[in-house]
């Protein structure tokens, strides 16, 4: 049955439980942060970083009170997902619960998750340009071999953690409905602009999220798009590739069985 998480931007409080507990379950080491002009740190997502809030300052003059939103920012884990269409090697693929999991022994670096996730969150270490380093790194829900919680039937850390009930994790209907009702209420209750992000946006996500405004001001991409290059790269390209390979592979055991027929023609001479 399909899983998903729900971020209820409503009731989250912005306290990077979350954050921690996606570094500490996943083994991601501490980044160094700095103040480069808001409270949200580290900067950006990294290889060391699979989840962070982001914290926008709505407000805040003489005449308009201040007032936090908070986003968090990490892997949708797509329905028409973007990175599985063009990963070459099956190293992303997505599981029969809907979360796109990734598995680092088949990754091979080759970037092109990184190039077409429509939400920019793949990352691979620099240092890989000199084929040293990190392969492919994001949110895998929990599901990365030998850290799998979901599998053993525990939640995500994040939504173990979260202290408010901002997260919670179960099956997507159930969610979704939840969320609908949600997002109906505050609309009648002076948020107009409420939205359900995820409910339909690439194919639908296995993250959802309640907001009390548009996606804009959460800092979410509107009406994001699966790269057309990515869809004919899964269409065209790959099959073609592997029909390259098919043809090369037959054209050696055509050679061999001709070679060994030769064989054991001269043998019988
Ligand atoms: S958000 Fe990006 S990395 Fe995550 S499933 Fe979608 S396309 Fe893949
Ligand atoms: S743990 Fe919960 S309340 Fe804290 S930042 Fe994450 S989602 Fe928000």
């Amino acid at each position: 049955m399909a899983k998903a998480i729900l971020y209820d931007a409503t009731k989250c409080t912005g306290c990077r439980g979350c954050q921690v507990a996606c570094k500490n379950w996943n083994g991601l080491e501490a980044v160094e942060t700095y103040n480069w002009g808001s409270y949200e740190n580290p900067k950006d997502l990294s290889t060391q970083t699979w989840l962070k809030m982001r914290f926008i300052e709505k407000g805040g003059t003489e005449t308009d009170n201040m007032r936090w939103l908070f986003a968090r920012q990490s892997c949708m884990h797509c329905t028409d997902a973007a990175c599985v269409k063009v990963c070459p090697t099956g190293a992303l693929h997505i599981r029969t619960d809907g979360f796109v999991a990734l598995d680092k022994d088949k990754c091979t670096n080759c970037g092109y998750c990184v190039e077409f996730c429509p939400f920019s969150i793949p990352r691979l270490d620099a240092s890989l340009i000199s084929g040293i380093g990190d392969k492919a790194t994001k949110c895998t829900a929990c599901t990365t071999a030998g850290l799998n919680r979901i599998d053993n039937g525990y939640q995500p850390a994040c939504v173990n953690t979260c202290p408010t009930g901002a997260l919670t994790f179960g099956d997507r209907e159930t969610l979704l409905s939840a969320a609908q009702d949600k997002v109906a209420a505050l609309k009648s209750n002076s948020h107009p602009n409420a939205y359900l992000y995820g409910e339909n946006e690439v194919g639908g996500t296995h993250v959802l999220y309640i907001l009390d405004d548009t996606p804009k001001a959460y800092g979410l991409i509107e009406d994001p798009k699966v790269p057309a290059a990515a869809t004919a790269w899964q269409d065209i390209i790959k099959p073609l590739g592997y029909g390259i390979v098919g043809v090369v592979g037959l054209g050696l055991i055509l050679n061999i069985m001709v070679a060994r027929a030769r064989i054991i023609s001269r043998e019988e001479k």
